[in-house]
């Protein structure tokens, strides 16, 4: 298959963005493969930011990075990602790149999933941080209830963003069963007169 998958294409999204040195933020660390990802791609000398509201997926990320040998520059914290602001306390223009992963935790509790509401929250408090060209990239799962009135309430927020903020994009196979996943990106305009 030539067309990228959609975990490899939100994957290329974010190498894009974001690099050594950067800053980015993992708002759904799960079981700590995106977190990972970041922390390759951003180096020793970036930093990553990654949430979770359950202790299992702080734990099990955890685990992964230091099987991978990943020390420092890594924050971990058990907290929802509509608190971000609590910890990411930095200026405008900081965050190079933000994924989200929606859904539950693979192999974890169903009930303990992303929601419309606070997934739209952490959404703009990162938007606000996001450096200009800097990206935000959602995979949305909408094969379970939740997931389907999340897909409406997220898809209806980004559709109405500034065409003079936001480039906004989706991404996905149309011709699949059963809901497949797909990619959104917001990718922060750059301002004529600002850097
Ligand atoms: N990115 C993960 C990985 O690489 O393994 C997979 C993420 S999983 C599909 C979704 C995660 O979102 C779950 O672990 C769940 O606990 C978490 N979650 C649900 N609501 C949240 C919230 N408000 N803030 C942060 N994480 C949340």
């Amino acid at each position: 298959m030539k067309l990228l998958g959609v975990l490899p294409f939100a994957r290329s999204l974010l190498t894009a963005a974001a690099g050594p040195g950067d800053t980015v933020v993992d708002a759904t660390a799960g079981n700590g493969h995106d977190t990972l990802f970041l922390a390759d791609l951003v180096g020793h000398t970036g930093t990553v930011i990654s949430c979770d509201i359950q202790e299992k997926a702080i734990k099990a990320t955890q685990n992964r990075l230091n099987e991978a040998g990943h020390v420092s520059n890594i924050h971990l914290h058990q907290l929802g990602h509509e608190r971000l602001t609590e910890i990411t306390r930095f200026n405008e223009s900081t965050i190079a790149a933000a994924i989200f992963n929606l859904g539950y935790l693979p192999k974890g509790d169903k009930n303990v999933t992303t929601k419309g509401g606070t997934t739209i929250a952490a959404i703009k408090q990162l938007f606000a941080q996001l450096k200009p060209e800097g990206l935000i990239v959602l995979v949305i799962y909408h094969g379970h209830p939740e997931g389907k009135l999340e897909k409406d309430d997220v898809l209806s927020f980004i559709q109405s963003l500034p065409q003079e903020e936001a480039h906004v994009a989706t991404y996905g196979f149309i011709n699949q069963r059963n809901d497949p996943p797909f990619v959104a990106a917001i990718e922060k305009r750059l301002v004529k007169g600002r850097a």
